[in-house]
């Protein structure tokens, strides 16, 4: 089972991935806990340009690096793991790039996806948990948490909106692999949501 969670920068993905990896590992399941970008040696490379040198990259040339780092880590990572039997558990997966490259970049959606969907040949998550928060809450989150967030302070306001919107638009088009759930909510209610869906399908 492959299940990916999505959304803005300091929705709180990494800290719901984290509880869904406990809550499998304690229940005896194999599982493979992976990101976007950078979840391979050839990932961070990439990782580091995207991230660093932001501003000297061409928007089809990011579009292009992500999906490079997509398909590297989708054969030598992901498919692996699923061929196992394991639940991949991934930070950020092509939605985030038709998200951030699609529609933050204005590069297209659709064009992006295709993209991506030829990097992976096809490869779509069975559930993707989008954690949905406005901008301004976000931003107010990560300065709290004293985090530094180059992406929220790299782009204008109107690039998140667009972002956020893509990201909505994403799940309406496939109810079925997504859940949406409001990022706002506590810790433990948004865990407990996410273990509901994952259980309801490892069940199926
Ligand atoms: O979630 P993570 O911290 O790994 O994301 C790193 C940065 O890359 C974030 O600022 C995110 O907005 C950005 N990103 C992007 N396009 C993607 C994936 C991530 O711009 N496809
Ligand atoms: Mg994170």
């Amino acid at each position: 089972m492959f299940v990916t969670f999505e959304g803005g920068d300091g929705s709180g993905k990494t800290t719901q991935a984290s509880r869904l990896e406990e809550w499998l590992t304690g229940r005896g399941r194999g599982v493979v806990r992976t990101r976007e970008p950078g979840g391979t040696e050839v990932g961070v490379l990439i990782r580091d340009i995207v991230l660093h040198h932001r501003g000297d990259v061409s928007p089809r040339a990011e579009a292009l690096l992500y999906a490079a780092d997509r398909a590297h880590h989708v054969q030598t990572v992901v498919h692996p793991a699923l061929e196992r039997g394991d639940v991949v558990i991934q930070d950020r997966y092509l939605d985030s790039s038709v998200a951030y490259q699609g529609a933050g970049r204005v590069l297209g959606p659709r064009e992006v996806r295709d993209l991506s969907l030829w990097a992976t040949e096809g490869l779509l998550p069975d559930l993707t948990v989008l954690l949905d928060l406005d901008p301004a809450s976000a931003r107010a989150r990560l300065d709290a948490d004293d985090k530094p967030f180059d992406r929220l302070e790299a782009e204008q306001d109107d690039f998140h909106a667009r972002v956020r919107r893509e990201f909505l638009a994403l799940a309406d088009a496939e109810p079925g692999r997504f859940l949406v759930l409001d990022a706002t909510a506590s810790p433990d209610e948004i865990a407990a949501a996410v273990r509901a869906r994952v259980a309801a399908l490892l069940d199926a």
